[in-house]
């Protein structure tokens, strides 16, 4: 760390947010030169209490392996089939890893192992645990961060402010354009009668799609409903909740036979205004894009800002590292796979998630054709694996 003449600490990179996205960007820049600083809300050594899974693509999975990060994550189930259907409708598509020639098509696992991972890996960078940011703000050749930590305002400066807090610090200044599904997902882990292993299950109903990831002896469930009816599948007791979701699932995995702890996240479609909406300051993961969890496209896409993010500092001198030409060339690098991304997304929930009876046979003709063209399923299965990058 340096210091300026009043002794407020000066970085090269002020990282706001040490969550799955923001850590990864450290892990990515640790070993250069460059004086990096994490800053994450959370205390120290307590660990992530977010109950989702996440399904993490193949190139997600080559990505955490150019990081060294891959080899240190515990219990991850693969993924080798997906099957994709339409509720009430003859339209399916099945996409498998050995047509695409990957060895999985992705992988499962708990957000909070892949965030004690990347944690655990930033021996070298300097964390600051407890350390919740209120502002943020630029001046001339550099940002100015102001942070709470153990009760005391404080300040330090970065020649580039990284924002990975998932959304919220900067929304009230720059409002996202946002819009409300009107959906919530309600995620659980169950258990069931006659589990596939490594095959997961997206079925789209006209209420929401419902997601089963295979993880260790069952299956993570990703349930999208109305807020109301969410709220309601909160309350059920596990013997309802198990019947409700065979009666809405269907019988591809037999009987649901336990179910674990129930949570419920809102959901809808956040794009900041910009990716660098003031000087000396840029957003990646969330906080650039919150997207529908349908197709797990939110950290596979976090990560990819990530890294790109890391190979355009890393080949930039210090002194050019918010540079007007260096900010166009991140927001140029990531304009196409975000936007795919972000209409990918909006697009399946939009197609899928409604009553109207001529898009029902749109639908179950699209996942027929996907089916059946394997230069389609082509496309789509690399899209979910590298994003429109790739
Ligand atoms: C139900 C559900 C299922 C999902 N499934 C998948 C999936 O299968 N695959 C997939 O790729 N994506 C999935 N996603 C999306 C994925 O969870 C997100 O895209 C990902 O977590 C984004 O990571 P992030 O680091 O950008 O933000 P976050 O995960 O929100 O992390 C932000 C971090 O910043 C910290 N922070 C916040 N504010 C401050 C502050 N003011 N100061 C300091 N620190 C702060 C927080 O403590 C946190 O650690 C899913 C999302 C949901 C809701």
């Amino acid at each position: 760390m340096n210091a300026t003449s009043n002794s407020v600490a000066f970085y090269d990179i002020a990282i706001i947010g040490g969550g799955p996205v923001g850590a990864a960007l450290a892990r990515a820049l640790q070993g250069s030169s460059l004086r990096v600083c994490v800053l994450e809300s959370r205390p120290a050594n307590t660990a992530s209490t977010d109950a989702r899974a996440l399904a993490l693509s193949y190139g997600s999975r080559l990505l955490l392996e150019r990081l060294g990060v891959w080899g240190q994550l515990q219990d991850v189930s693969a993924i080798s089939t997906i099957h994709i259907s339409q509720k009430q409708s003859f339209g399916r598509a099945v996409l498998r890893a050995e047509e695409m020639n990957v060895p999985a098509l992705g992988y499962v696992l708990p957000y909070p192992a892949l965030q004690d991972a990347l944690t655990a890996s930033l021996d070298a960078t300097e964390t600051l645990f407890g350390a919740s940011v209120t502002s943020l703000n630029s001046e001339a050749g550099h940002a100015v961060v102001g942070y709470r930590q153990d009760g005391a305002e404080q300040q330090l400066h970065a020649r580039l402010a990284v924002v990975a807090d998932g959304g919220k610090l900067l929304a009230p200044q720059f409002p996202p354009t946002f819009e409300d599904y009107g959906q919530s997902a309600l995620i659980t882990h169950v258990t069931c009668a006659a589990p596939k292993p490594g095959t997961a299950f997206e079925r789209f109903t006209t209420q929401g799609p419902v997601a089963l990831l295979p993880y260790k002896n069952g299956y993570e469930i990703v349930w999208t409903a109305s807020h109301q009816r969410a709220e309601e599948m909160l309350s059920w007791d596990d013997a309802r909740f198990l019947s409700e979701l065979h009666q809405h699932f269907g019988d591809r995995v037999g009987e649901f036979l336990t179910a674990g702890a129930r949570s419920c996240y809102p959901l809808g479609l956040k794009k900041a205004p910009a990716l660098s909406p003031m000087p000396h300051t840029l957003l990646i993961g969330n906080a650039a894009q919150t997207m529908h969890p349908v197709a797990g496209q939110g950290f596979n896409m976090g990560l990819r800002d990530a890294w790109e993010l890391a190979q355009l500092i890393l080949d930039a001198a210090p002194e050019a590292l918010s540079s007007e030409e260096m900010i166009a060339s991140y927001a140029r690098r990531r304009r196409i796979d975000r936007e795919a991304g972000i209409h990918f997304t909006d697009g399946l929930v939009r197609l899928f998630s409604n009553d109207l009876p001529v898009l029902g046979v749109g639908r179950a003709a699209s996942l027929t054709v996907l089916d059946c063209l394997p230069f389609a399923k082509r496309f789509v299965a690399k899209r979910m694996m590298f994003g429109a990058n790739g």
